[in-house]
């Protein structure tokens, strides 16, 4: 039964992250998000049901339009089978429960600021100001779930978030953009307060790394720089799932 329910959610994974691919192609666009329907970003045809299934239409074409044959980004497929495939990992952590639906809508957040920041290195707030808002509310109303802060941690992570970044951004001078910031805050709002600080170290950490890696390799210049947003989406991520047993093993070494 439980394999049934894991192809389930795999599939709705696919179908989300389809779906996620218009939100991602539109919203830096400011384009509409419901019209016009679906199509070729080449030659404009619109894409017919048969084209928009998930995955398997991308393969079948080979990557390219059925009609004028123009190569259609990868991305398009990545975030399908990613979103399928966490999907599927997240219903196997929870199972069928109010966490999972929780966890499912934060990870579809995260996708999508993820993917566009790395695109376009831009932080939306027509993403990052809802995305409070919703989270707000889940607290208020939702506290007593394992992966929920209580309404007085929520804010009192969203303001060490936006306080610290803040404080990055200003020394930084440039450096950190204002979209950290408000992604920062937006984290901190969703972890809480004290998880907000693991979420931050594991950015910072992961960050870190991959900056010096991509340096050594000289595939970026220092001028260049890396989008940060990825980082703190993936630490957030990551804190919700397993957050508290990081900090506990972390406060077990005083
Ligand atoms: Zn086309």
């Amino acid at each position: 039964m439980a394999s049934v329910w894991i192809s389930v959610f795999a599939l709705l994974g696919m179908a989300v992250g389809s779906f996620l691919n218009v939100l991602i192609d539109r919203l830096p666009a400011r384009k509409s998000i419901v019209f016009p329907p679906s199509h070729c970003p080449s030659c404009l045809k619109r894409l017919s049901a048969r084209d928009l299934i998930p995955i398997f239409s991308y393969l079948w074409l080979r990557g390219r339009c059925r009609y004028c044959r123009a190569p259609l980004p990868r991305r398009l497929l990545w975030v399908e089978i990613g979103s399928g495939a966490l999907f599927a990992g997240l219903y196997g952590y929870y199972g069928i429960s109010s966490e999972l639906a929780v966890a499912l809508f934060y990870i579809s957040l995260f996708i999508t600021l993820l993917v566009i920041d790395l695109e376009h290195h831009l932080i939306l707030n027509i993403v990052v100001y809802p995305a409070m808002a919703v989270a707000l509310l889940i607290s208020a109303f939702l506290p007593h779930l394992e992966i929920v802060p209580d309404i007085a941690s929520a804010a009192a992570g969203g303001g060490i978030g936006l306080g610290l970044f803040l404080l990055i951004a200003i020394a930084s001078r440039g450096g950190m953009g204002w979209g950290d910031v408000k992604l920062a805050a937006l984290i901190g709002i969703i972890t809480g307060s004290p998880l907000v600080f693991v979420a931050i170290f594991l950015a910072v950490l992961s960050g870190g790394l991959v900056a010096l890696v991509l340096l050594m390799l000289k595939v970026r210049s220092r001028k260049q720089g890396i989008p940060f947003g990825p980082f703190l989406s993936l630490a957030t991520m990551v804190t919700l799932l397993w957050g508290n047993s990081i900090l506990n093993w972390y406060l077990g070494f005083f």
